[in-house]
């Protein structure tokens, strides 16, 4: 029998908050059995060039990033993730507003940490920022911080509504999901929904607006996430048959910020052939 190959299309390096760098990273894919990885840092190719240059044997490499975006059909509006594959790193439009969204998440970070010590918190921003080491900076940054302070045990317990969840969360200016749809597809990549309908991370999007994105260029939808249950992923497969978009599914790897593992959901090589032909920015990178 000829296996399928397996596939994670969504992992995150030391280049925005997973614990691995990107070396590690392709290394531990193509020790998990992977054949395909994308590195998907939030709002950040900086990943990039580091996991090419160790990119084991018989390990093909898509490049991406995730990108934090915005709602604004309703009041407040709603946070949401776009993957972007195989985009063109060097679009002018599409990295300055990646740009401003790392700048807008380092100006949120900072804040978050002044209310933490305006009640007492023992943490420091330009401890965060140093351990953030250059990459793009978020909420799992500060989560450390706050375990290394001994004040919460675990990353989950730090996204509680205590802490970052709920009481100390401030929304980020993400780039709105329209002009992202555009930018990702003027830059020659593919976008894909992230965890469409995780409703244990907060609020979603209707089905309708996922219509709308799909008639701006939007390419498919990840329905296999550790974020979504069961009944989740099958809606969500549906809405994509429905709506002629391709169905993802990813491990959303963090290194030891998370507990899932490389390859712990996996994509078809149906819908990963269908985003390497729908792509034209950059090519995927196999070693050899
Ligand atoms: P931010 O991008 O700064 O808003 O932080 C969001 C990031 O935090 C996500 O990309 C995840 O990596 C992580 N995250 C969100 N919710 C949780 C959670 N409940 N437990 C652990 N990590 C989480
Ligand atoms: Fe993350
Ligand atoms: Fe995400
Ligand atoms: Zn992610």
């Amino acid at each position: 029998m000829i296996s399928r190959p397996a596939i994670d299309l969504h992992t995150h390096s030391t280049a925005s908050d997973g614990t691995l760098s990107p070396a590690e990273l392709v290394r531990a894919a193509a020790d998990a059995g992977l054949d395909v990885v994308a590195i998907t840092d939030h709002d950040t190719t900086a990943g990039w060039d580091a996991a090419v240059r160790a990119l084991p044997p018989g390990l093909t490499l898509i490049r991406g990033a995730e990108i934090s975006c915005r709602w604004h059909g309703v009041e407040p509006a709603v946070p949401l993730h776009l993957l972007a594959y195989l985009f063109d790193p060097d679009h002018p439009e599409l990295v300055a507003e990646l740009a401003r969204v790392r700048l807008a998440r380092e100006v949120r970070g900072e804040r978050i940490v002044e209310l933490l010590r305006a009640d007492g918190v023992d943490i420091s921003w330009p401890e965060i920022m140093a351990a953030a080491g250059g990459g793009t900076v978020g909420r799992p940054h500060i989560a450390a911080a706050l375990i290394r302070a001994g004040l919460v045990a675990t990353t989950t317990e730090a996204f509680g509504v205590d802490w970052l969840g709920e009481r100390y969360r401030l929304p980020k200016e993400d780039v709105d999901v329209f002009r992202a749809v555009e930018l990702i597809r003027a830059a020659g990549g593919v976008p894909v929904f992230a965890h469409p309908r995780a409703t244990r991370r907060g609020r979603i999007v209707p089905d309708e607006l996922i219509v709308e994105l799909a008639a701006a260029g939007l390419a498919g939808l990840e329905a296999d996430h550790e974020d979504h249950s069961p009944a989740e992923a099958a809606h969500v497969r549906a809405l994509a048959a429905e709506l002629g978009l391709l169905v993802t599914g990813s491990s959303d790897f963090h290194g030891t910020h998370k507990t899932v593992r490389l390859g712990a959901h996996t994509t078809a090589p149906e819908a990963y052939e269908r985003i390497v032909a729908a792509a034209s920015g950059v090519t995927g990178v196999a070693s050899g």
